[in-house]
């Protein structure tokens, strides 16, 4: 099944966590409960949701060491 992806900032380390999600109907998507490396949990509000694979690919670049690494790991994993 599709996956996207949702970007959160942790409230205490201000680092971003990636979230993977289960798209739902109008653009909407339902994030699992922790962050693909397991340090956070869902929180309300994101950087950005419901993106695809590439899509987060390219926004995380972008906000370069702020994005957890092993979240980024995680991404990279899923590509292959
Ligand atoms: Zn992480």
């Amino acid at each position: 099944m599709l996956k996207v992806y949702t970007l959160k900032e942790h409230p205490r380390t201000e680092e971003y966590h990636l979230f993977m999600a289960t798209p739902q109907p109008e653009g909407k998507c339902t994030p699992e409960k922790k962050s693909m490396c397991r340090a956070m949990d869902n929180i309300k509000g994101s950087k950005f949701a419901c993106k695809d694979e590439k899509t987060a690919f390219i926004e995380c670049a972008k906000l370069g060491k702020s994005v957890c690494g092993n979240c980024m790991k995680e991404l990279y994993g899923n590509n292959e």
